[in-house]
């Protein structure tokens, strides 16, 4: 008999934070995609379609490379469609098992698919699943407790889920457009057939959120290091009527002179973030001297700096500014702008910290003649 899986990783997944969707972030030295394939391949599936979004099966191909038995396929707008694109690249036929597999499930081992395997060929469908541990609470769209519901016979859905080829064919064509099933169970019930629960793993937990990615490097047994990075910033001041301090607008009797919109804030936090990967500084990113950065908006440097981390396989563990200036007082925007840059750094704003003081008349900031900002980064990445 044989058997086949399909990958989905066309999602987006923003809820993971800014940089790279989750698939291709490493995990522990490898990228999140290459983890299930090698799981797959290695517990013997004879052919693996990678559902990936459009333009990124150069990227995929790169992330596959030296593996056997894969190809790609192209995903649609949702993950229904992701699917139906995969299993209609299968070359197995109707009595094939077909594994389903999200790619951001990637600390799946042989002994999952095996059992899972052993299931699908007793019982025609199966699928790996938790029974709930917590209780489960309804609010009342308020933050409070509208009732406590009972668990029992609760369970969470995880991936892979297995199935006869041709019945989950079947289950799909005789779904309804434009409803979308959260998993491919739910399509094969709603044919009436009998779903069996195999017990899962707590380690294939869905990857949803950056701190995800940390629980995950310790279930796959990587160590983690932290490096802490600082940076420091000054502009000065001329003509104008507001300022740019940590990505917020503030009215003031001046400006804030330099190539960019000189938001010292944002250019103090970047270094300390470059700083703590061992980067450079943001003149190595953004040249002063090339004409695109003239007057540029300087989020876009945090960004930069945020999707290296990414693109690490790290996260950022907490930032602090510190802003020196008599005037503009930066005290009432202090909640604006951790909210502005916990928005840019993917993190919760109790990880963001913005401090203002002055220099108590002395020196040039004393004489507001320029502004300055310090800031530290601490970033957590593979060791
Ligand atoms: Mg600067």
């Amino acid at each position: 008999m044989t058997s086949c899986a399909v990958i989905v990783a066309a999602g987006v997944g923003a809820r993971a934070g800014p940089g790279d969707a989750k698939q291709w972030r490493p995990l522990a030295g490898r990228p999140v995609l290459r983890w299930s394939a090698e799981a797959l391949l290695g517990a013997g599936v004879d052919e693996l379609v990678v559902v990936v979004a459009d333009a990124e099966e150069e990227r995929a191909a790169e992330v596959l490379a030296g593996l056997p038995r894969w190809k790609l396929a192209r995903g649609g707008a949702a993950r229904s469609d992701s699917v139906k694109a995969g299993i209609a690249a299968l070359s197995g036929g109707d009595d094939a098992v077909v594994l389903v597999h999200d790619a951001a499930r990637p600390l799946l081992r042989r002994a999952h698919v095996e059992r899972l395997m052993a299931a699908v060929t007793a019982d025609g469908a199966a699928i790996l699943a938790l029974p709930l541990a917590d209780t489960l609470k309804r609010d009342d769209g308020q933050g409070r407790i509208a009732a406590t519901l009972g668990r029992a016979g609760l369970w969470r859905a995880q991936t892979p889920q297995g199935f006869r080829l041709g019945r989950l064919k079947s289950a799909y064509a005789a779904w309804p457009p434009g409803d979308e099933p959260t998993d491919e169970a739910m399509v094969v019930e709603r044919l009436g057939d009998a779903v069996t629960l195999v017990p899962g793993d707590p380690a294939l937990a869905k990857l949803t959120y950056p701190e995800d990615f940390a629980m995950a490097e310790q279930l796959a047994g990587a160590a983690r290091t932290m490096r802490v990075g600082q940076g420091l910033d000054a502009h000065r001041f001329g003509p104008g009527a507001g300022v740019w301090l940590c990505g917020v607008r503030i009215a003031h009797d001046r400006a804030l002179i330099g190539h960019s919109d000189a938001d010292a804030g944002l250019h103090a936090l970047t270094d300390a973030i470059l700083g703590a990967i061992g980067a450079g500084d943001i003149g190595d990113h953004f040249p002063p001297s090339d004409p695109m950065w003239r007057g540029a908006a300087s989020d876009q440097f945090l960004t930069h700096a945020v999707g290296l981390v990414a693109a690490r396989g790290g996260r950022i563990v907490n930032v602090d500014v510190t802003l020196v200036c008599e005037r503009p007082k930066i005290k009432p925007h202090r909640e604006a702008m951790r909210t502005r840059l916990a928005d840019l750094l993917g993190a919760p704003s109790e990880a963001v910290s913005v401090k203002a003081t002055t220099m108590e008349g002395m020196g040039f900031t004393g004489r507001e003649e320029g502004l300055v900002a310090q800031a530290v980064a601490m970033v957590e990445l593979p060791a």
